[in-house]
């Protein structure tokens, strides 16, 4: 089959790769119909997420038709359509019993890894990311290994385009969570958007979803704040504002009640803080850049919360604590717990409350993933989100 392959840093490209196989009685394969290129896919591409391997598979936003089960597959058949959450989980240990997919205790064989980079015990495995979160292949293919099927693979049976579901395997529930996270006053609450990507994008609309009496987005690049404006969604350019003045201007002095950073460990920004970060990170002395986190516990009203969706990947400099103490801030964060959201969030779809295709910027073909992947990073050509088909039908702008 045809894959998307890491073949160093900075460097992807298409190849032919063995077909997968079921490995384990409770695999499913599905032949993907629709896959897309995510942000933090981005982060394996520059190697700011370490351990990924020439030759690995990427991709973990994915869905298609099971054409194979194990004979421990009792709830998915082929044939079925299906979505599957790019955290892949077990189902049964304490943490997926809790609900909290995304620190499951036995999809992660390399765990200790993880432990010896972070310091901490790791989280669960996932699709396409990387050795220390499993070394699974990932879904940037034309088919894939689906490992415990009956836990995460989706069945869709209404008659959805795979465009309007597809976003159910991470960036809607990413951006849900992070949402949800905030525990939102119905009516009441101001919550502020840091970073306009797709993760920003849903994160904003699901708390319009959940009731905020206002939602502030803050990017820079135009054709993103545009993006959210369609939608109601205030917006603040942070490169013709001093931003922090403007959340304070725009809540009556208090600042936002919550905050969530959708940008996460590259952030860009200006001031000696952002400089210092890049100079650091070019240099491997430190792995993030923060300036996002920074406004976001600078400009949060007391005793409100500041959510991150947006990926960490080790130490931080420079973070105010002594503001988020002051100030009595929570915070919230982490993977999200996928698993959870799809059957709820897909209830909102069918019910016409969101159509999450409005992401969508750019389809290509599978062979044009690669020149994708540098009009993506580059936020070329108004791009923020591309869907990628694997069997080369459907090419062309969105
Ligand atoms: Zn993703
Ligand atoms: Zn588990």
């Amino acid at each position: 089959m045809k894959a998307l392959i890491w073949q160093g840093t900075n460097k992807v490209g298409i190849e032919t790769v063995p077909d997968p196989t079921l490995l384990l009685p409770s695999d499913a394969i599905v032949k993907i119909t629709s896959t897309a290129i995510c942000g933090s896919d981005l982060h394996l591409l520059d190697g700011y997420i370490p351990s990924m391997e020439k030759g690995d598979i990427m991709g973990h936003e994915f869905m298609g038709e099971v054409v194979e089960v194990g004979k421990d597959v009792k709830r998915l058949k082929v044939g079925d359509r299906v979505i599957v959450p790019f955290n892949i989980a077990c189902g049964l240990c304490d943490h997926c019993t809790r609900g909290n997919y995304s620190a499951c205790d036995n999809t992660n064989p390399n765990h200790r890894m993880a432990e010896a980079l972070y310091g901490a015990v790791s989280g669960g495995g996932l699709f396409g990311y990387s050795h220390i979160y499993g070394g699974y292949a990932g879904g940037q293919a034309q088919y894939v290994r689906v490992p415990f099927a009956d836990v995460g693979g989706f069945k869709i049976e209404s008659n959805l385009r795979d465009d309007q579901v597809l976003f159910l395997t991470d960036i809607f529930p990413t951006g849900y969570q992070a949402a949800e996270n905030c525990q939102i006053v119905k009516g009441r609450d101001v919550v502020a958007v840091f970073g306009a990507g797709p993760v920003g994008q849903f994160a904003a609309r699901s708390a319009q979803m959940l009731g905020a009496a206002k939602v502030i987005i803050v990017d820079r690049v135009p054709e993103r704040l545009k993006m959210a404006e369609a939608a109601g969604i205030e917006t603040i350019n942070y490169e013709q504002t001093d931003v922090l003045i403007a959340l304070r201007e725009a809540t009556g002095g208090r600042g936002p009640d919550h905050v969530i950073d959708a940008v996460g460990l590259e952030a860009h920004g200006h001031g000696p803080g952002a400089l210092m970060d890049t100079a650091k990170q070019k240099m491997r002395l430190n792995f993030d850049r923060i300036t996002a986190l920074r406004w976001a516990i600078l400009s949060c009203a007391k005793g409100g919360t500041v959510s991150m969706p947006g990926v960490y990947g080790g130490l931080v400099d420079k973070m105010p604590m002594g503001a988020a103490f002051a100030k009595g801030l929570v915070f919230r964060m982490g993977q999200t717990h996928t698993h959870r959201y799809v059957r709820p969030l897909l209830a909102h779809i069918e019910k016409g409350d969101i159509d999450p295709s409005f992401v969508i910027t750019h389809r290509a073909t599978l062979d044009e993933a690669p020149e994708l992947y540098k009009t993506f990073r580059e936020k070329h050509d108004g791009c923020i989100k591309v869907v990628l088909d694997p069997w080369g039908q459907l090419a062309g702008k969105a």
